[in-house]
């Protein structure tokens, strides 16, 4: 009789989603969808990867390394097969998805590495560094973002790609962050633990 199990089947590879983003800070957008792909057993395991400088906002995040890391570790706290790592922080330069899937595959040669991302991004990944490098080593899982559907997108270059089976959510970290420094509610648009790091840190409020 066929079971469904939690763990990975061992004949196939684990799909990792791989979730890079600035998280300055995460949200409730970020943990739900992840943690939606990862329940539904679209992905088997799910790794976030801070950025250290965005190669396409280079003057942005002003939130350090060590505080969005930090607030990664607390947002995903108690989600079953998620993790972060500090592979981008850690290295020097711009932060270029091409280098971090390179490094996983050899760190993770079990692993199939599928990139998630929301549609704003996806319709700007043939701008990406070495964007066919990037779709040859990665799959790509795309979010519902912004009232884009994922399928309204011409990704303009040859990916392995699908729609998040997911519903929308219209929450981003600059909507949450102008909410701090206007003195608005803004609790409710993240993880607890997450409040906690900024009112700790006095984040965002000039
Ligand atoms: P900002 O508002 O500062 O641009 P952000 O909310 O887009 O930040 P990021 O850390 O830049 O947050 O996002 C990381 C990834 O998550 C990106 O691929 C982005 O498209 C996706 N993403 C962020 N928020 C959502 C959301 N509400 N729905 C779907 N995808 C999202």
């Amino acid at each position: 009789m066929a079971t469904r199990s939690d763990e990975p089947d061992e004949e196939r590879p684990v799909r990792l989603g791989v979730f890079g983003g600035t998280f300055d800070p995460p949200h409730i957008g970020h943990v739900s969808l992840t943690r939606e792909l990862r329940e539904s057993g679209a992905l088997d395991e799910i790794l976030w990867i801070p950025v250290a400088v965005p190669p396409h906002k280079p003057a942005s995040p002003r939130t350090s390394p060590e505080l969005r890391m930090e607030m990664v570790r607390a947002a995903i706290e108690g989600c079953a097969h998620q993790s972060a790592s500090e592979i981008e922080i850690q290295r020097e330069g711009p932060s270029y998805t091409v280098d971090t899937l390179r490094a996983l595959h050899s760190e993770r040669p079990d692993a199939t590495p599928v990139l998630i991302m929301g549609s704003d991004q996806f319709a700007e990944l043939a701008e990406w560094h070495e964007a066919e490098e990037v779709v040859r080593l990665a799959d790509v899982c795309v979010l519902p973002r912004g009232g884009v559907e994922p399928a309204s997108v011409r990704p303009r270059l040859s990916v392995v790609w699908c729609a998040a089976d997911v519903a929308p959510i219209d929450v981003s970290s600059s909507g949450v962050r102008k909410r701090v420094r206007e003195g608005r509610p803004y609790r409710h648009l993240v993880p607890e633990a997450v409040a906690e790091v900024i009112e700790r840190e006095g984040l965002y409020v000039e």
